[in-house]
């Protein structure tokens, strides 16, 4: 059955290398029913064999279609569910520190725990890294059941633990964590003091879901540890009250860049405001650097930066917005200034500018790992930067079913009132019917701004907000229920299924749902990467569901304008388009994901120039830490004392 599955690929890479996979999942099928007939003690016995084996010279691939064998047994037994063929493919392709890509639905978590028994066998730990606290907790939780029945245990790492339960949590077989809580405990082992206080073991092997949101997304800002200097913070009040004062012909702003400058009057107008403050010369002097600095990230902070777009006030806290999933980046502050100038922007405590103590990027932490693997639903779209960045390489894995979605070309409109016109007309449709819709945003201000027209027009529905996952997650599962309205941005309440009718659907509800064509994915824009906006259709169609996907576009969205809508705008003026009128020609799609690649490429950069300078920092990093370990690590430092002394 799967060679036909494989089939489907035939001629590409992607399908030989599955074809090579072929034999194993023969050999795991074939030991599927000795497995069935061990008792609970016997299966659990397995794994001491198992590590037996390794320690007798065994590799782990000789071992894998057994071990593989075992696991698909013991999932069958503690949850009731046994991996699927593609199921074992995926795990292998994590085994092999690759990249699995599969779709949403076809169940990464029980794959993951393949691969994860297997590693663990030698005793070093892998952990599966998730994108965020509730996904970790639910998860080691849920495939925890599996581990035990095997014999080994699992952990997990989340926020707000002490360094005893973080301690105990590494020493588990498998530890379940976010990447955010992996990288700080990282930096916190290093500026420990005592070797016996590190939370951590030396890194082997991660399995990284949603692999592309951590490695691609959230590695454009890196982690910081870092402490208060005596930076005088008045300042930023005082320049922030000279911004209202200037004028748009004052300065000029590159959205795209997020960069802005003053022009010559702009600059006469800044000297004469802030005279007393500045040394001799212009503001252009040297000495005056300083000062300059701070007017031009005030003015970054004024035009550049929007409240509840990219940024949201919390109790008196500036707080970062994740531009991709419009959630709140916990602990993050913007660099150089520009973080105390939102916050005197925001009328809010001016923190001190924080110097750093360690950092590090996710690119080179999670290079520390000797195997590293990954899993998502949409990955193919970077597979040159995981390539490149990380030396991973992508496999696609056929779906356990296939997928009938049906994903409509975009509907252009002119202006934006006239798509959210058309947004809210087709959901007000498919309400009439109760066909469940999840409507998708870029961002929290959008969601509700969605959210308030169709309350306008009395249409009952759920706003995730993207402040507690849990919450998110347990809306998110009921989005395909028979009526059921979701507004969401592009990722949230992601990692939770959708399944048509509802989290506990009866048989019928499934059936109304499916009858209805399944849950109806409305975009509202196209994101800046062509992969979030699969992800948003990918919510719909899984485990060969049906579904509908439809994106409703406008000129006036920010992608169209900073990209390739003049080219558009006279595309649709030579198609003789009317007020409310809608264009579907591929010629807009192709001109969209053009942009859209642009974006993405730009976007590229900026992590490969900010990969570069962590480089620069990385061999430091890595020579300070290896020594301050063997340091902390020897009783005796006297003679290293004096040899380093001496080289001095
Ligand atoms: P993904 O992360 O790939 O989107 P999940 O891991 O959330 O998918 O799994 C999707 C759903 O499929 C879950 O409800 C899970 O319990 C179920 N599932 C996964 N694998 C199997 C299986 N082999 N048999 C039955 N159900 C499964």
């Amino acid at each position: 059955m799967l060679g036909s599955l494989v089939k489907a690929f035939v001629g590409s890479a992607n399908a030989r290398q599955l074809g090579a996979l072929d034999g194993a999942v023969r050999r795991i099928n074939a030991l599927e029913s000795e497995q069935r007939g061990l008792d609970d003690q016997q299966l659990r016995q397995q794994t001491e064999r198992f590590r037996q084996r390794l320690a007798e010279g065994a590799t782990l691939d000789e071992i894998l279609p057994e071990a593989f064998a075992s696991v698909r047994e013991a999932a069958r037994r503690a949850l009731g569910q046994r991996p699927y063929d593609v199921q074992l493919l995926g795990g292998m392709v994590l085994h092999q520190g690759r990249i699995a890509e599969m779709k949403t639905g076809e169940g990464k978590t029980l794959a993951a725990t393949l691969p994860a028994y297997l590693n663990a066998l030698s005793g070093k730990g892998v952990h599966i890294v998730t994108v965020n606290d509730y996904l970790a907790r639910r998860d080691a939780e849920w495939m925890g059941s599996i581990y035990r029945l095997l014999g080994l245990e699992a952990g997990v790492v989340v926020s707000g633990q002490d360094d005893v339960e973080r301690q105990k949590a590494y020493m588990a077989d498998i530890t379940y964590a976010t990447n955010n809580e992996l990288g700080f405990d990282y930096l916190r082992d290093n500026l420990k003091f005592e070797a016996r206080d590190a939370v951590q073991r030396a890194p082997q092997f991660a399995i990284i879901d949603e692999v592309d949101s951590i490695l691609i997304d959230e590695a454009r800002t890196p982690l910081i540890i870092s402490g208060a200097s005596d930076e005088e913070t008045g300042l930023y009040k005082s320049i922030d009250r000279l911004i209202p004062k200037l004028s748009p012909e004052d300065y000029e702003i590159d959205e795209k860049s997020k960069s802005a400058s003053l022009t010559d009057p702009g600059s006469e107008k800044i000297e004469s405001m802030v005279a007393e403050l500045m040394q001799e010369g212009s503001l252009y002097d040297v000495r005056n650097i300083g000062l300059l600095h701070h007017v031009l990230v005030a003015l970054r902070a004024h035009l550049l930066y929007h409240r509840d777009v990219d940024y949201m006030v919390r109790a008196g806290r500036v707080l970062i917005i994740d531009e991709f999933t419009g959630r709140v980046l916990e602990g993050r502050r913007y660099g150089d200034g520009l973080h105390q100038a939102i916050e005197a922007k925001e009328r809010v405590k001016v923190e001190r500018e924080n110097r750093t103590l360690a950092s590090v990027t996710y690119q080179n932490y999670f290079r520390l790992y000797p195997k590293l693997a990954g899993m998502t639903g949409t990955a193919a779209t970077e597979s040159a930067e995981f390539a490149e960045i990380y030396g991973l390489e992508v496999s696609e894995i056929p779906t356990h079913k296939p997928m009938i979605r049906i994903d409509h070309d975009d509907q252009v409109y002119r202006t934006g009132k006239e798509r959210d016109e058309a947004v809210c007309e087709c959901i007000a449709q498919s309400h009439r019917l109760r066909r469940p819709v999840l409507l998708g945003t870029v961002s929290i201000e959008k969601s509700e701004h969605f959210s308030k027209l169709l309350k306008a027009r009395g249409l009952p529905h759920r706003v995730l907000n993207a402040r507690y996952h849990d919450q998110e997650a347990s809306i998110i599962a009921e989005a395909g229920r028979l009526g059921s309205v979701t507004i969401a941005t592009n990722m949230a309440g992601r990692g939770t299924d959708i399944q048509l009718g509802g989290h506990d659907a009866s048989a019928e509800d499934f059936k109304a749902v499916s009858a209805l064509g399944g849950l109806l994915i409305v975009g509202t824009e196209r994101h800046e990467s062509r992969r979030v906006d699969n992800q948003l259709r990918g919510r719909s169609g899984r485990q060969g569901d049906p579904g509908e996907s439809q994106f409703f576009l406008s000129l006036e969205d920010d992608l169209m304008r900073l990209f390739g809508s003049a080219r558009l705008d006279g595309i649709l003026r030579n198609l003789g388009l009317r007020e409310g009128d809608a264009i579907k020609h591929p010629w807009v799609s192709k001109a969209l994901e053009k942009a859209q690649r642009k974006v993405e490429e730009r976007n590229f950069e900026i992590r490969k120039q900010l990969l570069k300078f962590d480089n620069v920092m990385n061999e430091q990093r890595r020579l300070i830490f290896s020594q301050r370990r063997e340091l902390m690590e020897k009783g005796e430092i006297a003679t290293l004392i004096e040899s380093m002394r001496e080289d001095a």
